[in-house]
């Protein structure tokens, strides 16, 4: 199965709640959505008289995400949401703006399993597992909380970035975030987390994760799979991933680490010297997502990628659209050999431009903005996008498109000639 989806709620989603972003994600005939962590507010408090003897899975209030209790004369953090609350207890909960309590949580889970939509969740961008710091010790924490939310709404994977490594530190680094992520795993275990970890490989030299550090961690430490964030490895490989057999060769590398299933990231990107630039639309940059659709008509994989474009759904329905057309032309092309040796490839250099997905070129905004931020919506015009209307019956799912056999489905969005 190949899936496609927005890093975030969808920036053209009216609503900005995750119920909002899950529903619109299916509305656009995507079906995997990663849940951006954000804003981080934790509060301390004391338990209301009525909470006593509940557990945070029925506290309706608060996102309780642990629960500080003194057991001979020691403070322990006690962390499963089934645990009951006593009169002295002191509660951890979490504003997120994700959701209001464990409840609603698990009732996304349902609607994303109702609505075919794969759930996942991305911890707050600047992570530092590196330092063993007062921060490290938060960034710790917001890993082990993404583990309890991205379990309880049935989600997949938990994806992160480790921190910064710079060259002249780089050995004590990986020692700190080595134990540092052993210990998180120790955890994980110990509270029944399902969902994996995932390492994300990053986009800057400075910046540990380099695809060799990843899979070095994924082998030392069990439950943990290698990200693969496409741009990143392109950027840091100066421009590498070009033929089909480039991808193919990349996800050959982490293949035996992910247990049969590829969780990814795409963009655009701008890149210099090894490093990342800047991430961008996928129209710009010379990362192409072409050869990749290639690869994946071919192998037919079970793969998600998460559209990181400064663009979300936009980028992510332009990669579902190439997709669809390199599978239909590749089923086209094999109707053609069957009948006649004579193959015509004349509409092979055809361009998909955004205006086929609702979307002008000129709606790209001017300077795009290195990460996504799902909180804000983007600069769009006033009129709504072709593709979105509110009442319009949810779309089929998409078929399991099995290259090479029957015709595929018709994209569900126009695809339009450039002019
Ligand atoms: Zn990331």
């Amino acid at each position: 199965m190949i899936r496609f989806g927005p890093a975030g709620i969808p920036l053209s989603c009216k609503g900005r709640t995750l119920r909002d972003g899950i529903e619109d994600v299916h509305g656009l005939g995507l079906n995997a959505m990663e849940v951006q962590m954000v804003r981080v507010n934790v509060i301390d408090r004391f338990p209301d008289e009525e909470e006593v003897g509940l557990t945070p899975l029925e506290v309706e209030s608060d996102l309780i995400m642990e629960i500080v209790r003194v057991k001979n004369k020691k403070e322990v953090r006690l962390t499963r949401p089934t645990e009951k609350i006593k009169e002295d207890d002191g509660l951890i909960t979490l504003a997120s703006g994700l959701a209001q309590n464990f409840i609603e949580l698990r009732e996304l889970g349902e609607m994303g399993k109702e609505m075919d939509v794969q759930l996942s969740m991305h911890t707050p961008y600047y992570m530092d597992l590196a330092s063993n710091s007062e921060l490290t010790d938060r960034c710790m924490d917001n890993i082990r909380w993404a583990g309890i939310m991205t379990d309880q709404m049935h989600g997949c994977l938990v994806d992160t970035h480790l921190g910064l490594a710079p060259e002249k530190i780089k050995k004590q680094a990986k020692k700190n975030i080595t134990e540092n992520i052993t210990e998180i795993m120790g955890w994980w275990e110990d509270n029944k987390i399902r969902p994996k970890l995932g390492f994300e490989t990053s986009g800057r030299n400075e910046v540990f994760g380099s695809l060799e550090e990843v899979l070095e961690m994924c082998d030392k430490i069990k439950g943990t799979v290698p990200v693969i964030n496409f741009a990143h490895v392109h950027a840091r490989e100066n421009g590498a991933l070009r033929d089909p057999s480039d991808f193919g060769e990349l996800l050959d590398k982490v293949r035996e680490y992910v247990d049969g299933h590829f969780y990814t990231h795409f963009s655009g990107v701008e890149h210099e010297g090894g490093n990342e630039k800047r991430i961008t639309p996928i129209k710009k940059g010379d990362l192409k997502f072409e050869p990749l659709a290639d690869f994946l008509a071919e192998e037919n994989p079970n793969i998600t990628i998460i559209s990181s474009s400064p663009l979300l759904e936009h980028d992510a329905m332009y990669m579902k659209v190439i997709y669809e057309r390199v599978l239909t032309k590749r089923v086209a092309k094999e109707g053609k050999v069957k009948k006649s040796d004579k193959g015509r490839d004349e509409d092979d250099e055809e361009e998909i431009g955004y205006e086929g997905l609702g979307m002008d070129d000129g709606e790209e905004p001017e300077e795009p903005k290195a990460k996504p931020r799902p909180e804000k919506p983007a600069p769009v015009k006033n009129e709504k996008p072709a593709h979105k209307s509110e009442k319009k019956p949810a779309p089929k799912p998409p078929e399991k498109p099995k290259a090479p056999v029957k015709p595929p489905v018709k994209p569900s969005t126009p695809v339009k000639k450039k002019r």
